[in-house]
Order: structure tokens, then sequence, then C-alpha cells
């Protein structure tokens, strides 16, 4: 029996730190971080996380807006709103929602946003930082990985760590976190050669696909722990990872489910970063 490792649980006590520091630091430095989502289209999945990013914030003490712009607005428009919000003194934080309509260049949307109010950490100042070791605002979702192991009191330094995926969102920072906390680190995309016997190393494996199930019982040695990030619905609707968890939980020594795992861990990081940045412009 694995040691389920619950990440709503862990999110939760996160946000609970998080808003006794905001509180803190409204109460001592007059500061209320603040956080700037720009939502663009009417995509039905992306306004559930925003809502939840709006009510987290204002759960946490913190200030919140939600721009929501149409569809069909031009990249200029949103460029501009993103200057204003670079320079405005109440907004610590930005985040513009992926995905973005096809006519927007999102490379350049993210590059737009200082690295100072990056609380996704997707801009190239800070993934560089991220990848020569120096403290910075880590990418939310590799980050919360990296936390969920730490909190469960897993070792990672000297650990074989794999990881399935290699997007710039989750697969190749998760990858860099694990090197940095001293894990011996495999990455694994498609083009991988014996993906199973290569997973089979792990003692720590990550899996970020995208697949649902993809991961089985023969991919995974016996008493590795096991990270699932995907998100996928199946058949019936249902919200199932990357790893088919009934096979793999009975041989894996801890395990994150999905619902309750990885995914409540990111919103619990994008307010930690919050904080944390609003507290950078003190220094
Ligand atoms: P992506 O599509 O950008 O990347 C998928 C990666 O998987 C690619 O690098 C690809 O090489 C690899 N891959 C695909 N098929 C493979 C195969 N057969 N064998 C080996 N590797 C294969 O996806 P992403 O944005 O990194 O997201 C991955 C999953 O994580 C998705 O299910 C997504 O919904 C989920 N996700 C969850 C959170 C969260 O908050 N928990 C955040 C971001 C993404």
């Amino acid at each position: 029996m694995a040691i389920i490792i619950d990440g709503k649980a862990t999110s939760a006590i996160i946000k609970e730190e998080v808003r006794v520091e905001a509180e803190q630091l409204k109460a001592e430095k007059g500061l209320t971080p603040g956080l700037a989502v720009i939502i663009v289209g009417e995509n039905p999945a992306s306004k559930v996380y925003v809502r939840n990013k709006h009510q987290s914030c204002i759960k946490a003490g913190m200030h919140s807006v939600v721009i929501e712009m149409p569809e069909d607005i031009a990249e200029e428009t949103l460029l501009e709103e993103i200057a204003a919000l670079n320079v405005d003194p109440t907004i610590h934080g930005i985040l513009v929602q992926l995905p973005l309509p096809k006519h927007i260049n999102e490379d350049k949307v993210l590059n737009a946003i200082v690295p100072e109010k990056d609380v996704d950490g997707f801009h190239p100042t800070n993934v560089g930082y991220m990848t020569i070791g120096t403290p910075t605002v880590l990418p939310c979702t590799p980050a919360g990985v990296i936390e969920l192991l730490e909190r469960y009191n897993i070792e990672i330094s000297g650990k074989k760590c794999v990881v399935i995926g290699r997007s710039n969102i989750v697969g190749k920072p998760a990858a860099l976190l694990l090197l940095a906390k001293n894990g011996t680190v495999t990455v694994c995309h498609s083009r991988t050669k014996d993906l199973a016997a290569v997973c089979r190393e792990a003692d720590i494996l990550v899996v970020a696909i995208g697949k649902a199930k993809f991961v089985t019982a023969d991919m995974v040695k016996p008493g590795a722990v096991v990270i699932d990030v995907g998100i996928n619905r199946n058949e019936e609707g249902k919200l199932v990872g990357d790893v088919d968890f009934d096979a793999v939980e009975p041989i894996a020594s801890a395990i994150t489910p999905v619902p309750g795992g990885v995914g409540p861990m990111t919103i619990a990081m994008l307010m930690k970063n919050t904080l944390e940045c609003a507290k950078a412009t003190l220094k």
C-alpha cells in the first residue's frame, strides 16, 4: 500500500501560510500583494482556472484583478495592457492565462511581462536563473511537485529521477528542479526508446504527458515514488491522470492521485510566488 500524497491538503496548508504572511506584510509594511490575471476569449476551462485563482487570492487577503479581453483582441492591445500592469505599483504578479488565440504570439506576450512580476516563471530571464540555480520565480506546477516531495520528506538527493515529458511548462523545469535538488535525472519524451525500461530504473517517476493511464504497473519499480502531473478526461468525463492509479498504487511507495494530487498545488504555488514577488519589492 502506497502513501497517498495529498495535494489538496498540502495546498490548503500552503495557502494558509501565504495568508498569514500576507496579513503580516500588510500590518507591518502596509503592502498588500496583488495579482493580475488576463484572460482572452471564452475558453470554459480557462474561465474556471481564472475564477479559482481570483478566489484563492481573495481568501489569502491579496488584491486580485481579472482582466477579460475578447477573443479577437489585437496583440498590440494585449501588450499595452501588460505594459500598464508592469508599472502598476499595486500589482506584483501578472499572469496571462494560456492558451491564447492563434493570432497572438504567445512568446511575445509572455516575454512582455517584466521578470519581477512573472509569477508563472515562464519569462526567459527567470528560466535562465532557474537553469543556473539562482533563486528566482519558479514555474508553479513543477515547483508544486518539488514542494510535495519535500513536505512528504521524500529524499531527492542521489535518487534516480525519471521525468516523462519535456514541455517548457512542466517536464523541462521539473527535470531542472530535481537536478537542483541533487537528483540523477533522466528526461523521457515521445522519441525515447524502451520507455518502460527507463521508467523501471526510477526511484522517483514524474509523469507529464497528457495521456490517460499511460503509465502502467510494468513501468514502475516496486517501491518507487510516482508523481502524476497529467490531467485528462476519460470516456465518462471523469478527471484521470497519466498514471493507471489502481494498477500502480499497490507497488509504489508513494503516489499522487488525480484529482487531488499535483493539480491543487499549482494555485498554491502561484499564491506563494505572488507573495514572494511583493516581498521582493521591499528589498
Ligand atoms: P505537452 O503536450 O506540452 O507535453 C507532453 C510531453 O509528453 C511532450 O514533451 C512529449 O514528448 C511527451 N510525450 C507525449 N507522448 C509521449 C509518449 N508516448 N511517450 C513519451 N513521452 C511522450 O503537455 P504539458 O503541457 O507538459 O502537460 C502534460 C500533462 O500535464 C497534461 O495532462 C496537462 O493537462 C497536465 N498539466 C497539469 C498541470 C497541473 O496543474 N497539474 C499543469 C500543466 C499541465
